[in-house]
């Protein structure tokens, strides 16, 4: 029997306000949203939900403290500075979207470097860093900088890091029934005679939305294609993370600064199904990184932590690489975006497509969309004709842990 709330029309198609593709940190913040401001929506997504950037990340929520470390204010960091306010809202379950049983990795930040930190006089005006950064005395050292070797001065930052498998099962289960895995939707997509962008099902059902909103990281330009819209276009930003497994227990959370913008390395731990301690690092090393073969990458980042840390010995330790791309709307001169970004896709009438291009930046994302939406339409927000044909994803694997396998 069709549903009526969501066949309004006698052929079987159903009818939503929106229709999200992508099940990383954009699309489902977004649902979540949408689901809480009265929308019909649901999300489609071709893997496991967060796939891709998402679970890569390194889980900072930060106020863009690192985007200022060139000593100069900039709009990025100004944009970015509310936002782990924002955060903390949804975390303590009093927020536009209810965080409440999402786990955090640390509360803080650590910041080093031996060298420049004085210099950066504008960075510590700058409204992304004021109240949020302490000196660390040499006696409140983390356990591992408590070594004679350890030169420099040491910074102590209020930003989180959130575990982000629980992140997604949390955004999962907000949502549940309206996620659902779909294989090969760039082909499943096309235009009617009146522009509107539909998807067609296996079984023929039509999915119509009022609002189709491309959340599918890299994955929009494909989907941009299949619809024949050229703009907006995408850019990539190759990185290459080191994934170090080693038995030293310090759970380190941290950015070393050298010369670059961009800190020289940056340091997350995160759990694994084995005893081992699991560093993730990224930064310059990781953007050098992409342009290396893995092999160079890990004598390059063995050196970097001899040279950082000379009182550790690595040499037991299990070195693995992991390629990734963030993608971003294009910019002039390929700069970094200074903000998430969610505009309507040319040559087709009902599609936004979204980059919140840091997943500090979803709560961001999400409100640019909403404000590009119509009201909703008073429905029934009934999905059993979709969970019948279409299965519920899984959250993936952390990549660490499926390259294990
Ligand atoms: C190494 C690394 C570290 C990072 N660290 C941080 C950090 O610490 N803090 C921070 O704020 N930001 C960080 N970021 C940025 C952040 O991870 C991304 O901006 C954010 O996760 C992007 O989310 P997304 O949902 O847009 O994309 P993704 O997470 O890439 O999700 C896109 C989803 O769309 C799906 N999809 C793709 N193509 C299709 C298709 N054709 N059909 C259906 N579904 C499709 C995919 O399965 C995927 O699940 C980091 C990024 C990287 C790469």
């Amino acid at each position: 029997m069709n549903n009526p709330s969501l066949s309004p029309d006698t052929s079987g198609d159903l009818q939503f306000d929106a229709v999200i593709i992508g099940g990383g940190i954009a699309g489902l913040w977004t649902l979540d949203r949408l689901r809480t401001s009265g929308y019909n929506a649901i999300l489609l997504t071709d893997r496991p939900l967060g796939d891709g950037q998402t679970l890569a990340s390194q889980g900072m929520i930060h106020g863009g403290i690192k985007y200022t470390l060139s000593g100069a204010l900039n709009k990025a960091s100004e944009t970015i500075a509310d936002m782990p306010d924002y955060w903390e809202r949804c975390l303590a379950g009093q927020g536009d979207v209810d965080l409440g049983d999402t786990n955090t990795l640390s509360d803080h930040f650590y910041m080093w470097s031996n060298s420049t930190m004085g210099k950066l006089t504008g960075f510590f005006a700058s409204r992304a860093v004021r109240g949020r950064v302490d000196k660390v005395a040499a006696n409140e050292r983390p356990a591992l900088l408590q070594n004679p070797g350890f030169k420099g001065s040491l910074y102590r930052l209020v930003d989180r890091v959130l575990d982000v498998p629980s992140l997604l099962a949390n955004l999962a289960t907000n949502n549940h029934g309206r996620l659902f895995q779909l294989s090969n939707i760039i082909n499943r997509l096309d235009k009617d005679a009146d522009n509107n962008a539909y998807l067609t099902l296996d079984n023929g059902t039509k999915l119509q939305a009022r609002r189709w909103i491309l959340c599918a990281g890299k994955g929009n330009a494909g989907l941009l294609t299949a619809l024949a819209c050229t703009e907006p276009a995408m850019q990539l930003r190759p990185l290459q993370q080191l994934i170090v497994r080693h038995r030293y227990p310090y759970p380190f959370y941290g950015h070393c600064l050298g010369a670059d913008k961009t800190p020289r390395l940056t340091i997350s731990t995160h759990p694994s199904a084995s005893d081992e301690t699991v560093w993730y690092l990224g930064g310059s090393l990781a953007e050098k990184g992409a342009s290396m073969s893995a092999s160079e990458l890990i004598n390059a980042g063995r050196q970097e932590l001899a040279e950082l840390f000379p009182w550790l010995d690595f040499s037991e330790a299990a070195f693995s690489t992991l390629p990734v791309e963030r993608a971003e709307p294009r910019q002039k001169d390929f700069a970094r975006p200074d903000n998430a970004f969610a505009e309507p896709a040319c040559g087709v009438s009902n599609v936004l497509v979204g980059w919140p291009t840091k997943l500090t930046l979803a709560p961001n994302l999400a409100n640019q969309i909403l404000a590009q939406l119509p009201p909703p339409e008073a429905r029934n927000h009934d999905l059993a004709a979709l969970t019948q044909q279409l299965s519920v994803p899984d959250i993936a694997p952390l990549p660490w842990e499926a390259k294990r396998d």
